[in-house]
């Protein structure tokens, strides 16, 4: 017998048949919502400028292959430090920040886990919000870490139940790691406001919570990298020391490169050090260390200083074209006289809306429409066009009247 034949079918693992359901429609104004990458108004994948000159330029110098270090470029997490904290950042000018190089946020995300489980004084568990990117799950889990839940979003209201969400991290007990998506929350496009960061933080420091930042889309959600990591820096500046999470897929269009970064706020340079030594520990035994070449183009475009504007200026551009969407969407609804509110198309941010449709107008988009998307109603506004979005707010308005 085969060592597998006892082992089970699992179930599928990406959004269920929504790209094989797209490929086999065969109208031509079909839609496809269901994909979580950036797309053009033509609705083609985006390589951004900057990258491909930093590539060009890269592969222009000639550069060996050779290894790097077990924690990754160099220049490149240095980088992404400034990038994540800010230049005027204390820890950072007080050298007290271990950084890795991971793969892509995923991989941060799982060093993170690790480095917790291993470590963390408290109870090995964290919580994470009511709804979440559907893959903290499955990668705390297989970390070793329980994973607990908070309440964040209010389907009432389709935005955040920050009552709920602030009464929970009250009620979790001392010392709990929690779980934050730095900005444009994955999948409901819901965040916090500055305001209510501030109440959230002063729950985190009451209760000696530890705080857990995933930055998945620092510059896609407003278009400007230093608002969108407000909370990161609030939450130091109230003198929390968080770990930090950081992907360059979405902001940087570097999706298969898996470029990314794992970053721990320690209380001094001599804690870092120590620290520092027990990542590379965790890290050696997983993948030795990491590829290079994504990570060169990310610290081409964050160390020379004119592609660097660029780059700023391209993930702008990219933020603009889904804020015009969202707004595009909702006026389009409006004048069809949709009698819902649709102001929650516009309140939320980043690649993702939660548009409060049910599982079965989700079914007759698809089915009548030929509009693809998750059964949860959310809605790539990625996938949005000037060329059709009139055609799919006249979908919405008959699925929901
Ligand atoms: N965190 C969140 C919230 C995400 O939405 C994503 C991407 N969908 C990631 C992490 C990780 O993505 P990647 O591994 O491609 O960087």
């Amino acid at each position: 017998a085969s060592a597998w034949s006892n082992v089970p079918q699992g179930p599928p693992l990406t959004a269920p048949g929504i790209t094989e359901a797209f490929k086999a429609d065969s109208n031509s104004e079909k839609i496809n919502l269901g994909v979580g990458a950036y797309r053009d108004d033509k609705g083609k994948p985006f390589v951004l400028p900057s990258v491909k000159q930093a590539e060009k330029k890269i592969v222009d110098s000639a550069l060996d292959k050779e290894y790097a270090g077990i924690t990754g470029v160099p220049a490149f997490t240095k980088a992404a430090l400034l990038l994540a904290y800010g230049p005027d950042s204390a820890p950072i000018k007080e050298d007290r920040v271990a950084i890795t190089q991971t793969i892509s946020g995923t991989g941060a995300l799982r060093v993170g886990g690790a480095f917790l489980e291993r470590h963390y004084p408290g109870a090995k568990a964290i919580y994470i919000p009511t709804p979440s990117w559907a893959n903290h799950n499955a990668v705390f889990k297989d970390c070793g870490l329980k994973v607990e839940k908070y309440r964040y979003y209010n389907k009432d209201t389709i935005g955040l139940d920050f009552d709920g969400m602030v009464a929970d991290i009250k009620s979790m007990p001392k010392g709990s790691i929690v779980l934050l998506h730095a900005c444009a929350h994955n999948p409901t496009g819901v965040d916090p406001t500055e305001e209510q960061w501030k109440q959230i933080a002063e729950a985190v420091k009451e209760g000696d919570h530890f705080p857990f930042f995933d930055m998945a889309y620092q510059g896609f959600a407003s278009g400007d990298t230093n608002k969108d990591a407000f909370a990161l820096r609030y939450f130091i500046s109230q003198g929390l020391k968080p770990v930090l999470a950081q992907s360059f897929a979405k902001n940087m269009g570097l999706y298969g490169e898996r470029v990314g970064a794992f970053s721990i706020v320690c209380e001094s340079a001599e804690e870092k050090k120590r620290v520092d030594s027990q990542v590379k520990i965790l890290v050696r035994p997983l993948y030795s260390n990491p590829p290079i070449h994504g990570a060169r183009i990310a610290s081409e475009i964050l160390n020379d200083p004119a592609l660097n504007k660029q780059w700023l200026g391209e993930v702008k551009d990219m933020a603009d074209r889904i804020i015009t969407m969202r707004a595009l969407l909702k006026e389009n609804l409006e004048k069809l006289e949709s009698k819902h509110d649709w102001s929650h198309i516009t309140s939320q941010i980043g690649m993702f809306a939660y548009t409060g449709l049910k599982p079965e107008q989700m079914e007759v988009l698809a089915k009548e429409h030929s509009v693809y998307a998750t059964k949860d109603g959310r809605i790539s506004v990625a996938g949005i066009t000037s060329g059709n979005v009139k055609r799919l707010a006249e979908a919405i308005y008959k699925v929901t009247g």
